[in-house]
């Protein structure tokens, strides 16, 4: 993967996630300077900033339009509200866009969809490598599997700040079965009484104490079952893959990615 010295623009600085992404942004030679945009809400200080390579941006139009002008690319980990908006600025501004926030509904999808008419937009709901890898194991099981022997079930846990739940992870782990079956697949979100229905697969949350994120598929049969999994020990591993994306997002042209794309792996389009 050939990647340029860029310039970031790292929307919502002021998060986890944000603080990692300027802390994998610090580390990464090819990064030669970050543009680190706060909240409206939060009155930040450059003073108040650890990374020699980053400095506060006025807004996010503004770190926007200055990161085109270099040739560089933003990274969101923000709110889905959020999110929405920076993909329209991206999309006006041309500005390669790099998206982690989770939890959007439909229609923040779509303008990230539109923006991609106008710049190259990466969205993951999971930046890592590995579960990359264990997206397109799961649709290749799936596919194995898909006879009427086997339940699929999926479970995630993840610290207790965390907002959306079954995560974006889980919900694309879920799609990857569905194509593995070469069925859209019902689901069952959270505990109900009866009986299982057939072919649905079911999403099991927990959250507590400072879990970083932990998936599991589980396929059940009768007298077998089959589980694949990831667990990621840092949001470092988050970082890492969005600064990637973002150095790869420089050089695409205007177009909707998955890290799946960025990654090659041909088998599992729509994985994030
Ligand atoms: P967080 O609450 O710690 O951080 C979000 C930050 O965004 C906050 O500091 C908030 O002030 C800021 N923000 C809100 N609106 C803003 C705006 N308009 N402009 C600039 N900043 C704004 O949350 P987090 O743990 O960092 O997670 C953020 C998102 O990333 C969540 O949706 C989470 O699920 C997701 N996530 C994705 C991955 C992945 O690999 N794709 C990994 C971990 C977390």
């Amino acid at each position: 993967m050939k990647e340029t010295p860029s310039t970031l623009a790292v929307l919502g600085a002021g998060g986890r996630m944000g603080q990692a992404v300027l802390d994998e942004g610090e580390r990464e030679q090819h990064v030669l300077s970050m543009l680190a945009v706060f909240s409206p809400e939060t009155q930040a200080s450059q003073e108040g900033l650890r990374w020699s390579k980053a400095r506060v941006a006025k807004d996010a139009a503004t770190a926007l339009s200055e990161v085109v002008s270099c040739g560089g690319a933003a990274i969101d980990f923000t709110t889905p509200e959020a999110a929405a908006h920076h993909a329209l600025l991206a999309a006006k501004a041309g500005c390669p866009f790099v998206c982690g926030t989770t939890g959007l509904a439909e229609r923040e999808m779509l303008s990230l969809r539109d923006a991609s008419a106008d710049c190259a937009v990466v969205y993951a709901a999971n930046f890592s490598l590995g579960v990359a890898t264990l997206a397109a194991l799961v649709e290749r099981a799936a596919s194995l599997l898909s006879g009427d022997e086997f339940d699929a079930e999926i479970f995630e846990m993840h610290h207790r700040y965390k907002k959306d739940a079954p995560s974006g992870t889980a919900l694309r782990l879920g799609e990857a079965v569905a194509r593995g079956r070469g069925t859209r697949g019902g689901e069952r979100r959270g505990e109900r009484g009866g009986m299982r229905e057939h072919g649905e697969v079911g999403y099991g949350v927990l959250r507590g104490g400072g879990i970083v994120g932990e998936h599991r598929v589980m396929f059940a049969g009768r007298d077998e079952r089959i589980t694949l999994g990831h667990e990621s020990f840092s949001r470092a591993l988050f970082a890492t893959g969005a600064v990637k994306a973002a150095l790869w997002a420089c050089g695409q042209p205007p177009g909707f990615y998955s890290v799946a794309d960025m990654l090659k792996i041909s088998s599992s389009k729509e994985l994030g």
